[in-house]
């Protein structure tokens, strides 16, 4: 039987009913994207959040400031693609001058990154993430719907210029598409300096076309990897709540990550919470529910009203993401409307 809440224990702050306490907040600062992956967008895109759906600047930095006031730590934008939004250097900026501050990170597909990655450091930027699932050209292409390869090369080399450090590059492994080329990717990102994560792909894509039987799992990936480098796990305890197992590479001090989401999920050390370019929060990437913040924001809350909200959906958030439960139902937004 679930226990029910009860708010007259529930502890302050962004608390669930097992113990865990949110400090990382991914934000979606919008849901468009520039490139069309065939595992998360159909081709011809998405219906795209209507203009006036979507939190401003001011809207934006004012919730992100009450997470930071309840215990958040870290920061980290994503979309769809950040680098779309246009105020992005000046929302870095804002959160940058917020008290505590955050660390800062971005989750971006480096399309366009070269241009504004000082931009962004000088804001207060500390690290990104680029998603790079192939270093071939034609591959690449075939992928993303895009040909725009040698676009996120430069992107990642303006980010290591401009000392977004340590730069990592995260890689989903897809049957029949790359997958025979997982070592190719970690060759290329070694020899560049690049931390090189691999994430298990997950029933997430807008086409729901995700097949658990087809998945590479982590297992699977280390043991192509292990066929040219050997790979030593670094100690669990150095893990902490990220969700990457680390190997050390050839004896190091490379290392590559490697994240199990779907075969051995990590939710019980799950520090997350979620804000959606639209206003809501979400507690969870597999959430099924949300708690709007737009609408009570635009009508006037106060930061308490705001904060009891936040609250109330990360003390609903459940025990684990379920994938794999008799009950699983994937989660209507996709991906890209969510923020990876
Ligand atoms: N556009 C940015 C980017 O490409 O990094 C940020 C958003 S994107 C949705 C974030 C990450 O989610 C990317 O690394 C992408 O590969 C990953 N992703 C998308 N769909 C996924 C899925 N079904 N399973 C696992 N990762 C997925």
């Amino acid at each position: 039987m679930t226990r029910l809440p009860d708010p007259s224990v529930r502890p302050a702050g962004l608390a669930d009913q097992f113990g865990r306490v949110a400090r990382d907040l991914r934000v979606s600062v919008t849901d468009r994207c520039n490139l069309r992956c065939t595992y998360c967008m159909p081709a011809e895109g998405l219906p795209w959040m209507p203009r006036a759906e979507m939190l401003t600047d001011e809207e934006m930095l004012r919730i992100i400031g009450l997470f930071v006031r309840d215990g958040v730590t870290q920061v980290r934008l994503t979309g769809g693609e950040p680098l779309l939004r246009r105020s992005l250097v000046d929302l870095v900026a804002g959160i940058a001058a917020l008290e505590p501050r955050p660390k800062i990170a971005m989750t971006t597909n480096g399309v366009g990154l070269e241009r504004v990655a000082r931009g962004l450091k000088e804001a207060g930027l500390d690290r990104v993430n680029v998603s790079l699932d192939t270093i071939d050209s034609q591959t690449f292409t075939q992928l993303t719907r895009r040909d725009r390869l040698a676009d996120v090369e430069a992107g990642l080399k303006a980010a290591a210029d401009a000392g977004l450090t340590p730069v990592k590059v995260n890689a989903v492994a897809m049957r029949g598409i790359n997958d025979d080329s997982v070592a190719d990717v970690l060759a290329w990102c070694l020899e560049r300096g690049y931390e090189l994560r691999f994430i298990e792909q997950m029933p997430l894509d807008a086409q729901h076309a995700w097949d658990r039987s087809d998945m590479i799992t982590a297992d699977e990936i280390r043991a192509r990897l292990s066929e040219r480098w050997e790979l030593t796990p670094l100690p669990a305890a150095d893990r902490g709540s990220a969700p990457a197992e680390r190997f050390l590479v050839d004896g190091g001090p490379e290392t590559v990550g490697i994240i199990a989401s779907v075969s051995a999920p990590f939710c019980a050390a799950c520090d997350r919470t979620r804000l959606t370019a639209d206003g809501q929060v979400r507690n969870c990437l597999f959430s099924t529910t949300e708690t709007d913040l737009r609408g009570p924001l635009r009508d006037g809350a106060t930061d308490e009203e705001l904060l009891g909200l936040m609250r109330g959906e990360m003390w609903r958030k459940r025990r684990g993401h379920g994938i794999g439960d008799p009950g699983f139902v994937q989660p209507d937004r996709p991906m890209s409307a969510i923020g990876g």
